[in-house]
């Protein structure tokens, strides 16, 4: 019997977490500390409410026909799903089984062997990219940018379907020679079929507040359509599909 897992929520129409609509679980626990994170009350594992994989899979099997109708699924994300992997697998197995679509949305910072096999189980992932420059990922994450560069490796490896996610933050993450350095790179993965651009957002700084943790972002605003049109531009110079929320 395997761990129940630890859930911050459940979203039961979710719409920008993968194609369709979507059954969204956002898990408990992430070991990055991304400054614009909008989802810091997911950091702690220890918290969130606990459920075993059945009655997570009574939840999602709910939804089957929304998702079928729209060509939809499950979308796992965070805070950092992968902590939970174990979890996660045995929902995605019996995902599968009912031949509903699961996607994950990762920073793809872990890559052990149950990840491996929950990546069987996956039919795309949403990889969050937070920089291309190992430097300003640090910064930006506090840990290192290579753990999920050789993440996107295992992905071509293995042909999983994946978008890039990539936030766009004035002054932290919008240098324009990195990004046309980041367009070079993802041109050398076939299996990314599409990078979404976010626009950077305070509408977590109250949870920061909440919690006593100092938000560094105060003073950033948020990045005009011209720069997200820019940003946008670039990486689309190597044919892949780009979208942009603003
Ligand atoms: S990976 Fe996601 S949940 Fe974790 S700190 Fe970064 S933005 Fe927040």
């Amino acid at each position: 019997m395997i761990k129940p897992g630890r859930i911050h929520s459940l979203e039961s129409f979710g719409t920008v977490d993968g194609p369709g609509i979507r059954f969204v679980v956002f898990m408990q626990g992430c070991p990055l500390r991304c400054q614009f994170c909008h989802n810091p009350d997911t950091w702690d594992v220890n918290k969130g409410n606990e459920y075993t994989s059945d009655r997570l899979f009574e939840e999602i099997i709910k939804y089957k026909s929304y998702m079928d109708y729209s060509g939809g699924g499950v979308t796992f994300t965070g805070g950092e799903p992968l902590l939970q992997a174990e979890f996660l697998l045995e929902v995605s197995k019996k995902c599968k089984s009912k031949g509903i679509s699961v996607a994950l949305d990762t920073s793809g910072f872990i890559l052990n062997n149950t990840v491996k096999e929950l990546l069987d189980y996956t039919d795309l992932v949403l990889l969050d990219i937070k920089n291309y420059d190992p430097i300003v990922y640090k910064t930006v994450t506090g840990v290192q940018l290579s753990p999920t560069l050789k993440f996107l490796d295992y992905l071509k490896e293995k042909d999983i379907a994946t978008w890039v996610r990539y936030v766009v933050v004035p002054e932290l993450t919008d240098n324009l020679d990195s990004i046309r350095k980041f367009s070079t790179y993802l041109d050398d993965y076939p299996n990314v079929e599409k990078i979404e651009l976010l626009a950077f957002h305070k509408m977590g700084e109250y949870k920061w507040k909440e919690l006593g943790i100092d938000y560094q972002l105060t003073d950033t605003k948020e990045p005009s359509k011209e720069l997200m049109e820019q940003v946008t531009k670039i990486l689309a110079t190597n044919g892949k599909v780009v979208t942009s929320n603003i």
